[in-house]
């Protein structure tokens, strides 16, 4: 089949939720796309950082063969081998005392803000049914009927109300708006630690530990959403280890599955993750030993392989080489690690073009927004193949 048939196909048939660019792969290896013509493309885009480890990493591909052999499914009816020692390193790792594990980000997003709730109620005496949650606008946390409703995107709400109350949306990057929102119904303030399909927006230094510090004043939950951020991308575990400030619940997904297979996960101390119950909490495919075997080795290979510091050092020399560009339509870079937008001038005409244009020359990245381009390799690129994308970027932006 032609590429233009496969495209063909996938437009009659699939709801047409995404605007892919036209270009169809087929087969994947570390930082490499090869499409169903033999073209060889450098992934830019990492599936949204779900593929921090690189393409089918061998060691990944191996677990999982060896896996899905012995088992793939118990539900948490039963036990499996692999779901307490998934359990065990995940906290060892990230330094908290309990996990929940869940399947997408969106599911570990509604389980944090269940969390979030149960803990109100509980400890905070607040009212039932009245616990409230503050968020940042411009934020992404999935798309949920319930996430949605405290999404300030016109396209992830329209029409899909009525939406789930209980929810203050502040203005990003500002504290004193949190400040003021703060209610002793407060039960959490959840933010993106970068907002990521925001536009890779940073706040101003400092936000971060304030937050921290509000929420210790207040008795409130501080809720990082790293699935896009965590697991290295920016260059460290988290992107909030660039404060120093350690959020009462951590939600990770995207690369905790290595690209192969989704886990995500609601990490926080026993006093938040305790309050759920038997029953009060689930879902049929969380644990399982496949997910499970495939989130150890993929958290493995992150730290093992050096990932998530090849991702500071290599994501400091491309940032420091976009920055150099000299061109008429960029206005900004933005970059933390290898999670890098291109922020491009109003009168450059939109982002979509330059990445058509970037595809064109062997290079697949995504527009976020209408005008910024992102950057997010996996975490394996090397400095030869920065360069190589380098030459390409150079020639698509002067
Ligand atoms: C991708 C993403 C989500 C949602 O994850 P899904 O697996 O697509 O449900 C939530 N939060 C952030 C910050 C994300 O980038």
């Amino acid at each position: 089949m032609s590429n233009q048939q496969y495209i063909e196909i996938e437009d009659q048939y699939s709801a047409r939720n995404y605007h892919p660019l036209d270009v169809v792969i087929q087969r994947g290896e570390g930082v490499w796309l090869y499409d169903v013509a033999g073209q060889k493309y450098l992934d830019c885009l990492s599936g949204y950082s779900a593929v921090n480890q690189g393409h089918c990493h061998p060691k990944l591909v191996e677990v999982m063969k060896m896996q899905l052999e012995k088992l793939t499914l118990t539900s948490r009816a039963f036990r499996n081998d692999q779901f307490g020692a998934f359990c065990k390193e995940i906290c060892e790792l990230t330094d908290y005392e309990m996990v929940l594990a869940m399947n997408t980000g969106a599911e570990a997003v509604e389980t944090a803000i269940k969390a979030a709730r149960r803990w109100a109620y509980q400890t905070k005496q607040v009212p039932d049914n009245q616990a409230e949650i503050i968020v940042a606008d411009n934020n992404f946390h999935g798309r949920t009927t319930t996430i949605i409703s405290f999404s300030s995107a016109e396209a992830y709400k329209d029409q899909f109300g009525p939406f789930t109350p209980g929810f203050k949306i502040v203005s990003y990057g500002d504290t004193q708006a949190i400040e003021d929102a703060i209610t002793p119904h407060t039960a959490a303030i959840m933010v993106e630690p970068i907002q990521g399909e925001g536009g890779v927006v940073i706040p101003p230094d400092g936000y971060l530990k304030r937050i921290r510090q509000l929420c210790d004043e207040n008795t409130i939950l501080f809720m990082a959403d790293e699935i896009q951020t965590g697991l290295g991308r920016t260059g460290k575990l988290f992107a909030c280890d660039y404060e120093e400030v350690k959020p009462d619940v951590m939600i990770v997904g995207k690369a905790l599955s290595g690209g192969f297979y989704p886990v995500s996960a609601v990490l926080a101390s026993e006093a938040v993750l305790g309050l759920f119950k038997p029953g009060d909490h689930g879902s049929t495919f969380s644990g399982n030993p496949l997910g499970m075997a495939v989130a150890r080795k993929a958290l493995d290979v992150l730290v093992s392989e050096g990932m998530i510091e090849n991702a500071y050092s290599q994501g400091t020399y491309f940032a420091e080489q976009l920055n150099q560009i000299e061109s008429p339509h960029i206005e900004s870079i933005r970059a933390r690690g290898l999670l890098i937008g291109v922020v491009l001038k109003q009168e450059a005409g939109g982002a979509r073009r330059f990445c058509e244009a970037l595809e064109g020359k062997g290079i697949l990245c995504k527009e976020t927004h209408d005008h910024i381009i992102r950057f997010a390799p996996p975490l394996t690129i090397t400095r030869d193949q920065i360069d190589w994308a380098l030459e390409r970027i150079v020639s698509v932006l002067q």
